[in-house]
């Protein structure tokens, strides 16, 4: 039996009797470390896991080379060789950070699972996450991420708490209606779990600061309720490798999977987005909040999943649920070679026009119905010019009393086909939302009704990146 030595490291040798360099006998690394786990009683808990792998942050050499590279523990030994045992070594890191005692209680259901442990509950601590929409999908991942004791979450949303979102939005109470979702989701977080620092993002995540935000992050859980975003999220998380968590839900269906680096991205599955005005909102179609509950949780569990490393992920697997019967399914897909953004030629290097990309396919139109002019803001600006035209602002009165494009008159989406007869002897309309998706809706059912309407392609998201005058009304 070949014999070796191994090297003890400070952490270790109060199993060792203070010793440095032991002599054991092993065909394989394994073999020897097991060895010395029976001559020395009490390393083996330092060493291995519950299920016999080597722990984390414990690195063990064989002369120069890191036993993973040898492949691992089955790695044959020749005799003569020295092993060292090398962990992470405290000075502030979190990977051999003792647990509180609060932190073993509030922890111990889960820290009691063998896939988890002290030092899954360690890993958790130590990540970071950011999730993006504090809104149906988000609430759920938020709060199951930070009592789970993920220790860095970020929270990404621009908008404000609409007493509409509250069926499904449950961080936000109806105190919170009008503030931002980004304040009273922190507010939740701190309330729930004191070791969560939160990191506040109360900004529309667009081209210019996607990459800068996600970069702080070790994964990314999309809670976003549209196109732009979801692509815009995509190609950040896959030019930075970023694991990326998604999910989808409209009435009573919901879709989850998960994106791995290199192996493939939102693009694989979908490489192009509906045309635009094809795919209802929530806000238009209806969601139940039960159902985002659902989904959401599903993100959460697969992110924890990919940050312990346990478990099969949803990674090339679309989950498809269909809450009115209660069935689910899944569907395998594969990285696409030809994908644009991750395939072997891609030909996508950076961040796009998102607004553009989603928005710019042809509006669906019943053959007889007449057109709405789909406009930019320059010629907005030529139409508005004339006497009697009129700006109108989609979006729910709390998000126009914050802010808007000068002279314009709140007419929230909901109340439109109560109030078009308001707009008929106006001479023209011009129709803008956030991101120009539900204005165009509106403009088709005004220019239905005879109402001479146009949509301001890119909504506020384009009015914005142009920086344009603004009227603040808070
Ligand atoms: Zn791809």
């Amino acid at each position: 039996m070949p014999t070796v030595s191994v090297y003890v490291p400070t952490p270790y040798r109060k199993h060792t009797g203070g010793q440095t360099v032991l002599s054991v006998e092993g065909a394989t690394v394994g073999e020897a470390l097991a060895e010395l786990c029976r001559l020395r009683p009490g390393l083996g808990d330092e060493l291995f896991t519950a299920t016999g792998q080597l722990k984390d942050y414990l690195n063990v050499y064989v002369d120069d080379a890191e036993v993973r590279t040898l492949g691992g523990l089955a790695a044959p030994l020749a005799g003569g060789e020295e092993l060292a045992l090398i962990p992470a070594m405290a000075g502030g890191s979190m990977g051999m950070r003792l647990l509180s005692p609060d932190q073993v209680e509030r922890y111990s259901r889960q820290i009691i699972l063998p896939e988890l442990g002290m030092a899954g509950q360690r890993k958790l601590l130590a990540a970071k996450v950011l999730v993006v929409g504090a809104g149906g999908l988000g609430a759920p991942v938020i709060t199951y991420l930070a009592a789970a004791g993920v220790g860095t979450i970020g929270v990404v949303d621009g908008d404000l708490v609409e007493r509409s979102n509250l069926h499904r939005q449950p961080v936000h109470r109806d105190q919170d209606v009008g503030g931002s979702k980004v304040e009273s989701a922190s507010r939740f977080i701190r309330e729930l779990n004191p070791d969560v620092a939160v990191i506040a993002h109360p900004v529309v995540l667009d081209s210019t600061n996607a990459l800068t935000v996600i970069g702080g992050y070790d994964l990314v859980v999309n809670g976003s309720d549209n196109f732009p975003t979801r692509y815009l999220v995509n190609d950040a998380c896959v030019l930075l490798e970023k694991p990326l968590i998604d999910a989808s839900i409209l009435r009573f269906e919901g879709q989850a999977t998960v994106f791995m680096p290199g192996q493939g991205c939102y693009r694989c599955l979908f490489p192009t987005p509906p045309e635009a005005g094809t795919v209802p909102s929530c806000a238009e179609a209806g969601v139940i909040g039960a159902l985002a509950g659902q989904m959401g949780s599903i993100q959460a569990l697969e992110a924890l999943k990919v940050l312990l490393g346990v478990g099969e992920t949803l990674a090339n697997r679309l989950l498809v649920v269909d809450a009115l019967t209660g069935q689910s399914r899944t569907f395998r897909w594969q990285r696409r070679p030809d994908c644009a953004l991750c395939g072997d030629h891609p030909s996508q290097e950076g961040l796009i026009d998102y607004v553009a990309f989603c928005g710019s396919g042809p509006p669906r139109r019943g053959v007889d119905a007449p057109g709405a002019e789909e406009v930019d803001i320059e010629e907005a600006r030529a139409l508005l010019a004339a006497p009697g035209a009129l700006w109108v602002d989609l979006r729910p009165a709390a998000a126009f009393a914050a802010g808007t494009i000068p002279g314009a008159v709140s007419l929230p989406i909901e109340e439109l086909s109560g109030r078009l007869e308001q707009l008929r002897e106006a001479k023209r309309v011009v129709f803008f939302c956030e991101i120009g998706q539900k204005s165009q809706v509106a403009a088709l059912v005004a220019a239905d009704a005879g109402i001479r309407a146009a949509n301001l392609k890119g909504g506020l998201l384009a009015w914005r990146d142009r920086n344009l005058a603004w009227q603040d009304r808070a």
